[in-house]
């Protein structure tokens, strides 16, 4: 998955990488599906040792412009995992109480515990994407957010939260496609918005928003993956297999018991 990563310290430019890309995949999709299976049930086992274990904490950003698949990744990728160690938390236009606060007050507030994995649907990275695109805050105070961001995750780093962001990358014409498919079914209406035409037209503003973000923030310690995103089994793939490899590398294991239990007879 190497080849998705925003290596740090390198620059990227997201025309160069293709949302239709599968990789070094061999398959095509019905094999993708069987590995994201094989792939899901790992996670789940992987994300009871680390409930049990209670040592790591495991973040995960999501960010996609409309329509790229934040939520379909979520209901796939985390499949049959345990929501007593598994939370979601959901960033929209922020509260007046959010508002009278430093942008990273409502973000510190929900970052995972020991033992805890968080998806982030939306984040931080708002504040240098929509914020920027349209002018919320002056440029002065936007552009010193990367460095801020980079500080803040590097003390969640240096405190036991293991950082994976991902950029669900999609084509304009993809998006084009899954808006009119929001718009003709009547059950998806609930997510269809005026104002996502609005953002549509600024498509451009925000993939030079995004790329900055993506260029400024892809740290050791809390990396970005650009994940191909207009095939959403290819999207689950990498999504799946990069957590797998992470939670795997940190080779934890199930705590010794409290007590003695050897030669124990329950009657
Ligand atoms: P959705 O994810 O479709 O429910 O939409 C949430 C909306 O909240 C999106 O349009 C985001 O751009 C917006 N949003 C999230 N965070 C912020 C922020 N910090 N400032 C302004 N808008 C935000
Ligand atoms: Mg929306």
């Amino acid at each position: 998955m190497k080849h998705h990563l925003v290596e740090p310290g390198k620059k990227i430019k997201l025309a160069e990488r293709d949302p239709q890309d599968t990789g070094d995949f061999k398959g095509g999709k019905e094999d993708g599906l069987k590995e994201i299976v094989k792939l899901n049930e790992k996670l789940q086992e992987l994300q009871e040792l680390l409930y049990a274990e209670g040592k790591h904490k495991i973040l995960v950003v999501l960010q996609a412009m409309d329509t790229g698949g934040k939520d379909g990744a979520i209901r796939r990728v985390f499949d049959g995992v345990n929501p007593q160690g598994v939370k979601v938390a959901s960033f929209k236009v922020p509260t007046a109480e959010e508002m009278a606060h430093d942008y990273l007050w409502r973000v510190h507030k929900v970052v995972p515990a020991n033992g805890e994995l968080v998806i982030f649907n939306r984040s931080h990275y708002e504040d240098v994407l929509v914020v920027r695109v349209h002018n919320y805050v002056p440029k002065e105070v936007w552009s010193k957010r990367y460095e801020q961001i980079n500080a803040f995750e590097k003390l969640l780093a240096e405190n036991g939260t293991i950082i994976l962001k991902f950029f669900l990358h999609i084509s304009k014409d993809e998006q084009k496609e899954r808006l009119q498919a929001r718009l003709d079914d009547p059950t998806k209406h609930w997510k269809f918005s005026l104002g996502d035409l609005g953002e549509r037209k600024l498509w451009d503003d925000y993939q030079s928003a995004y790329e900055d973000a993506l260029n400024k923030t892809s740290t050791e310690y809390a990396p970005w993956y650009v994940v191909p995103a207009n095939r959403k089994w290819y999207r689950d793939l990498v999504i799946s297999k990069v957590l797998v490899e992470t939670l795997e590398g940190l080779k934890m294991k199930y705590p010794e018991p409290k007590d003695d239990l050897s030669g124990v007879v329950i009657e």
